[in-house]
């Protein structure tokens, strides 16, 4: 993948503001309508928002910085439409709709002798987000999980406008409809956005009566998230569109959906892998046995401890632990084996490790016969 930093021709310290104004510039350069039919400028247009995308939010930047684009594909959503970087041109040109269309946005030059300027007042809705927190079943598994959400949507009365009738939106008489004005302060001339209409160009003179001009109502909406088998603790999924109505023709913004997991009470998760800790006596370490383990996320299997096995030794069953949330095949199950001293030994037990002691030699406890051998070339 192209380096964002060279894609946008900028130095890797460049401020926000140099990293808009790169943007911007090589932008209006790809943009499909100045561009028709043309592949190569399209792929630039993708590759140029994707690296927008990244650059031009601190904390993505941070991320790409220490773990490159890759990085960026783990943080961002999983599922939805348009995850992992901009296979589609809708996200890339969303992108471009949200660098440009704020409110009083335009003022750059280029942008405006290429879309006549002023007149737009397009803007993406707000994006919300949400954290739903799951068991660690669910997280092997994936889940679907509804929540309810209260968006501004178009208001139905008016679709938005905000006018009570088509004729009660009138061309703003200060900026005559620009959007902008020019102010002269001493000897500088300055173009801001139209404090009268705060860059729409137009008036509502009669406001709708249903939204009381705002253009949007609230209303509840309940969402399916659907939860990806693998996730983790700290994931977030990105829901395109499911954020507030957009502006002007803006884009709806997009729900994001942090992902909480439980501990559990037996298993600890580590990446892909789910690690158990057995606890075992010391004749069935000893003597070797057959356990039946819980797993986690398909009931239970059976597992062999052998003959001898010592504590801390991990037993690995394969393929049992938490699928990859990217589809990389399945982490494992981990079983660390724990033997545990007998306790509360009665007179018959104790005399039954008594005569066993008698019998035991250096050869059943190499570990131990090893450690005096090493101390005693010390003294
Ligand atoms: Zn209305
Ligand atoms: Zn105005």
């Amino acid at each position: 993948m192209a380096d964002f930093y060279k894609v946008l021709g900028i130095e890797r310290n460049a401020t926000q503001d140099e990293i808009k104004k790169a943007y911007r510039k090589k932008a209006i350069k790809y943009h499909p309508d100045k561009n028709p039919d043309d592949k190569e400028a399209e792929k630039k247009f993708k590759q140029v928002s994707e690296s927008y995308e990244a650059l031009g939010d601190e904390k993505k930047r941070r991320i790409y910085d220490q773990y490159g684009a890759e990085g960026l594909k783990g943080a961002a959503g999983m599922g939805g439409p348009g995850a992992g970087g901009f296979s589609s041109m809708d996200e890339a040109l969303r992108t471009f709709m949200g660098a440009f269309g704020g409110r009083g946005g335009g003022s750059d030059s280029i942008f405006d002798s290429f879309f006549g300027g002023g007149g737009s007042h397009a803007q993406q809705g707000a994006s919300k987000k949400t954290t739903i927190t799951i068991s660690f079943e669910e997280a092997g598994k994936g889940v679907e999980k509804e929540i309810s959400i209260a968006n501004n949507v178009e208001c139905k009365t008016c679709h938005g406008s905000g006018a009570k009738s088509q004729s009660d939106i009138k061309t703003c008489s200060t900026c005559a409809g620009h959007g902008q004005v020019n102010q002269t302060r001493g000897f500088f001339s300055m173009t801001t956005t139209c404090p009268h209409c705060h860059g729409a160009g137009k008036m509502i003179t009669n406001p709708c009566g249903s939204c009381s001009g705002s253009g949007f109502s609230k209303q509840k909406q309940n969402v399916k998230i659907p939860i990806p088998a693998g996730v983790d603790d700290g994931m977030r999924l990105k829901m395109s569109g499911y954020g507030d109505a957009g502006e002007g023709g803006g884009p709806s913004g997009d729900l994001y959906v942090f992902i909480r997991v439980k501990n559990h009470d037996l298993f600890l998760r580590e990446g892909d892998d789910i690690i158990l800790q057995l606890p075992l006596s010391f004749t069935d370490a000893a003597l070797g046995c057959k356990k039946e383990i819980p797993t986690p996320l398909d009931g239970s299997c059976r597992i062999s401890i052998p003959e001898g096995t010592q504590s801390g030794k991990l037993l690995r069953v394969k393929d049992a632990g938490f699928p990859n949330v990217h589809g990389h095949g399945k982490g494992d199950l981990l079983v660390q084996v724990n033997i545990e001293t007998p306790v509360k030994l009665n007179t018959e037990q104790k005399n039954l490790l008594k005569e066993f002691n008698k019998l035991e030699g250096p050869q059943n406890s190499p570990k131990k016969k090893s450690f005096f051998e090493k101390l005693k070339v010390f003294f």
